[in-house]
């Protein structure tokens, strides 16, 4: 099928499920916009072989997110969708463009290190008990940057692994393809936990004392505070896009050196 005519179809429907998943509030308006560039992009130049990959990321950590056991998080906005897709997306144009299996472990990787991530948090937060920094340093509360349990570390392999499985027969990847996504995936979901732990920013609110990962405490009147850590600029969407990024490169770099 011709791309343009595959960019609609693509959009049209990334557009229904991003609809359903305002719906649901799992995602804001600006994040439904978001998901349909996302998702239309990816379906539009690369097909199945990134769109279900693509989809095994949405769905499964989504319902994940619907389970009992933690309080629910507010719908996704489009920051946080562009940091977790918009490396696949990327990928996605590279297969387009060069139809090369590396560009396809590119944006798997991607998308294996994004669910880890969303596993280990679904599953750490509700089952893994009190984390420590970097898993073997200081206990830090439950949800922190940083933070890793067993049990959410080995969520998120088995996040990376259900990527892995998908892009491995859902695209011309094949089977060989799937150590490459894994291990990008995991080393992905380990980028994201060393960068929370170190380099992304840390707020103190100067009126309660709350250690904070936005410059701002809505509890305490919503006003600018300055960093106490980290790179002032470096956010949690910076630090998922950069862990993405990781993942993709090294799904990439272990595909092409194994092919
Ligand atoms: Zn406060």
């Amino acid at each position: 099928m011709p791309t343009p005519w595959r960019l609609l179809i693509g959009c049209a429907a990334a557009g229904l499920v991003a609809a359903l998943a305002w719906r649901g509030k799992a995602l804001d308006r600006p994040g439904a916009g978001a998901a349909v560039v996302v998702g239309g992009l990816t379906y539009g130049v690369s097909g199945w072989a990134g769109a279900l990959p693509l989809l095994a990321f949405f769905l499964t950590s989504t319902l994940l997110g619907r389970l009992p056991g933690r309080p629910r998080h507010g719908p996704r906005d489009a920051r946080q969708v562009m940091a977790n897709g918009g490396a696949a997306a990327l990928a996605a144009i590279w297969w387009a463009a060069a139809h090369t299996p590396t560009a396809l472990a590119a944006l798997a990787g991607a998308l294996a290190a994004a669910n880890a991530d969303t596993w280990a948090t679904e599953w750490g937060t509700r089952l893994g008990g009190r984390p420590r920094r970097l898993l073997i340093g200081a206990v830090v509360p439950t949800g922190a940057s940083g933070g890793m349990s067993t049990v959410g570390t080995l969520s998120g392999a088995a996040g990376a692994a259900v990527v892995a499985t998908v892009a491995a027969l859902a695209s011309p990847l094949g089977p060989g393809g799937m150590p490459a996504v894994f291990v990008g995936g995991v080393a992905g979901l380990l980028a994201d936990s060393l960068l929370g732990a170190t380099l992304q920013a840390r707020f103190r609110c100067p009126r309660c004392g709350a250690l904070l990962e936005e410059p701002m405490h809505q509890a305490c009147g919503g006003v600018r505070i300055a960093s106490v850590g980290g790179l002032r600029w470096l956010d949690n969407d910076g630090v998922n896009a950069a862990a993405t990024i990781a993942g993709a490169a090294v799904g990439a770099l272990l595909l092409a050196a194994h092919p």
